[in-house]
């Protein structure tokens, strides 16, 4: 493509309302402009690069056996009655009527849509398993799109669907789909992890979130410091601690009590007895369902409510009340302690306690704190288990080495869905011996739009985007510095024309414009290959080149600049591996 025929318009500077890196960029690249509040259009040097990502993604599921599809984007409500979501799924979902008064949304995803398709089409075994994508625009009226792409109203995914006749076939049409998401983005040269969604608790994990690591990133994962020959990542909401491996099984000195006036939080209490907080033991009172419970950790530890939750298999938790806090302990919040607590039947320690058997703690007397507790000798615990937050320092649960925490950006999603749909919308098929059973599914999403995001968010600089190669909307940029230079122009054309012909895709920077600007843009628009060819440099026989991720300028011999282009592309390629 020539840039004098083709619409790319650079912003110098970015629109005031562009708070991210990346929505700065695409804006100022001429990527994308905003329609309203996130729906945005797309401008062809932008949709290069979405449709790149769309087709990186459309080769793996097809190679992973996954078919095309494409379903409306407008939805009857009917079918969300019939799952229960025309109810549960709030305002996210954009309802509308037609002229005959009946309901409608518009798709924030597609489970009911398949699912009223496939049974339908399914009643014999014979015809599982299948698996079916499409790539199609969503719409999702979030209460605060922001981010440009990143969180918009409207955007592009790939959404897929496995239906499977029993557990066995589910599980591996998911770790085929996991294989192919790790294959998309391996292949988009961009660096992420899969990071387990579920909290463990209920067996296998079936659920995975590809993350593109990025600092600016609005999730943070705990993630082993031996990648790749350990895989494990994790939420740091979701990720598993061990049991420790050292436990203290020492005497603990006869407990007595400490005056503590007016010393609430661990900190106070630290300070006024010159210990470290994590020599003092935190006591967090709740009410579960109903019921009184407490939970142990160490002083320099963050409760987590999820594993909590999980572990006493609670519907509702909540954090007692100072009045019931008094109940429970006979004083006011700050003094609480494990050992002589009024009516509360669940202890849950943290399973780390187990490293000490001498603890401060509150003495559920006010003002007061108590010494040498020992959590064996004078507390009745229930439980020791894993209930607190990871943090940097932690080691991984699977292998032992090193956490790092790290940013992270939701790009893709997997997960088993069981048969929660197909209960509920009746999708059943009938097997080898005449008997009626439940459609196994599972759905896998990718943002397509937000991958385009989180790649620039990923690799730029203070000049502009570093597009990865295969995302990239033109992998080479040919910079004419001399148009009305013949040389030049003859030059230029040669080269344009050659990486034609290897089906390079190639932008010519034919515009009469000056070096400055043309610098300025390519840095901005970020191709990976800038191609510079001007008079002077020409004379002394020589073409410059700049691999756009390594930054600086070298040469090339202009006599065999097609052998000589083969090497420098070559080259740019080995900078992304
Ligand atoms: P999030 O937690 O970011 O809202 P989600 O859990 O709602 O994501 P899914 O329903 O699993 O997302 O959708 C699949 C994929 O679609 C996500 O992994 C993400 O990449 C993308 N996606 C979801 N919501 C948006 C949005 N508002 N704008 C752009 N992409 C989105
Ligand atoms: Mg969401």
């Amino acid at each position: 493509m020539r840039w004098s025929s083709s619409y790319i318009p650079t912003l110098k500077e970015a629109p005031s309302e562009a708070e991210v890196i990346s929505h700065k960029l695409l804006l100022r690249a001429g990527m994308i402009r905003k329609l309203t509040s996130g729906v945005y259009s797309w401008l062809p040097f932008g949709l290069r690069a979405l449709n790149k990502a769309a087709n990186i993604v459309r080769k793996e599921m097809n190679a992973a056996g996954a078919q095309e599809i494409l379903m409306p984007s407008v939805q009857p409500a009917d079918l969300w009655e019939e799952s229960g979501r025309w109810q549960k799924y709030g305002k996210e979902l954009l309802r509308f009527k037609d002229r005959h008064d009946r309901d409608y949304c518009l798709g924030p995803t597609h489970e009911e849509v398949i699912t009223d398709l496939l049974r339908n089409e399914v009643n014999s075994y014979r015809q599982l398993p299948i698996n079916l994508y499409q790539i199609q625009t969503k719409f999702r009226d979030e209460i605060r799109p922001r981010f440009g792409l990143m969180r918009g109203r409207e955007f592009l995914m790939k959404d897929g669907y496995s239906f499977d006749r029993n557990d066995e076939g589910a599980d591996k049409s998911y770790w085929a789909m996991h294989k192919a998401y790790s294959n998309v983005f391996t292949n988009m040269a961009l660096n992420f992890r899969p990071v387990e969604a579920d909290s463990g608790s209920i067996g296998g994990n079936f659920s995975h979130e590809f993350m593109v690591l990025a600092e600016t990133g609005e999730d943070t994962i705990a993630a082993c410091t031996n990648w790749p020959q350990c895989t494990f990542a994790a939420n740091v909401e979701r990720c598993a601690i061990n049991a420790p491996t050292h436990k203290d099984n020492s005497e603990c000195p006869a407990m007595e009590l400490v005056e503590t006036p007016n010393k609430h939080t661990i900190e106070e209490v630290a300070e006024f007895l010159n210990v470290a907080p994590q020599k003092i033991l935190k006591t967090l009172l709740f009410v579960a369902d109903g019921k009184p419970v407490a939970a142990l950790l160490r002083g320099d530890r963050e409760l987590n409510l999820i594993k909590l939750t999980n572990l006493l298999h609670a519907d509702e938790i909540e954090f007692a009340t100072p009045e019931q806090v008094m109940q429970y302990t006979n004083a006011p919040v700050g003094f609480a302690g494990p050992h002589s607590l009024i009516g509360v039947e669940t202890i849950i320690a943290d399973h780390e306690l187990l490293e000490s058997n001498d603890w401060i703690a509150g003495a559920n007397k006010n003002d007061m704190h108590v010494r040498h507790l020992s959590l064996h000798r004078d507390c009745k615990i229930t439980q020791f288990a894993d209930i607190r937050n990871a943090q940097e320092g932690d080691i991984c649960p699977r292998c032992g080495n090193a956490l790092e925490f790290k940013k992270g950006i939701e790009v893709g999603h997997v997960f088993k869905l069981g048969t929660k749909y197909s209960e509920a919308m009746h999708a059943v098929y009938v097997d080898e011996n005449g008997k009626e059973n439940t459609i196994i599914m599972g759905c896998y999403g990718i943002g397509v739009s937000r991958v385009v995001a989180a790649c620039i968010e990923q690799n730029n600089d203070e000049n502009g985007i570093l597009f990865p190669p295969p995302l990239a909307p033109y992998e080479v940029i040919i910079i004419n510095l001399d148009p009305k230079n013949q040389a030049v122009n003859e030059k230029c054309e040669e080269l344009y024309t050659y990486c034609q012909e290897k089906n390079i895709d190639v932008l010519y920077d034919d515009r009469e414009e000056r070096p400055g600007v043309k610098f300025k843009d390519a840095d901005l628009i970020g191709i990976p290959l800038q191609i510079i060819i001007g008079g002077k440099s020409l004379d002394k026989g020589v073409i410059e080149y700049k691999i756009r991720k390594l930054s600086e300028k070298k040469q090339i011999d202009a006599e065999n600049s097609k052998s000589e282009f083969d090497k420098i592309y070559q080259e740019m390629l080995n900078a992304w591996k």
